[in-house]
C-alpha cells in the first residue's frame, strides 16, 4: 500500500521534472532559432568586435631600475615622465 503511494508520488515528480526539462529544451531551441535568424538577417550590422585597446587604470609598468612591475597609477614617473619606477628610492638611484 505504502509502496504504491511512494511509486505514484515518484512518477508524478518525475513527470513534472521531465515536463520542466522538455519545456526548457524547447525554449532553448526556440531561442537558438531566433538568434540564428536574427544573425543571418542582420549580417550587415555585425556586432562590434572586441577590438580597440581599452585603457585600464590598473596597467602594469615595469620599474626602469629594478624591473618590478607596478601599477601605473601608483608608479613614480621620472621628471620627463618617460620611465616608471616602483619607488622613489629606485628613481633617485
Ligand atoms: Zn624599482
Amino acid at each position: 500500500m505504502m509502496r504504491a503511494l511512494v511509486y505514484t508520488i515518484i512518477s508524478i515528480v518525475a513527470i513534472t521534472f521531465l515536463r520542466m526539462v522538455m519545456g526548457l529544451i524547447t525554449k532553448g531551441i526556440g531561442d537558438l532559432m531566433k538568434e540564428e535568424t536574427a544573425s543571418t538577417s542582420g549580417s550587415a550590422s555585425s556586432r562590434p568586435a572586441a577590438s580597440g585597446k581599452t585603457p585600464t587604470a590598473g596597467e602594469l609598468k615595469p620599474c626602469a631600475r629594478c624591473g618590478t612591475y607596478v601599477l601605473a597609477s601608483s608608479a613614480i614617473s621620472s621628471k620627463d615622465a618617460k620611465a616608471f619606477y616602483c619607488s622613489e628610492a629606485c628613481r633617485d638611484k
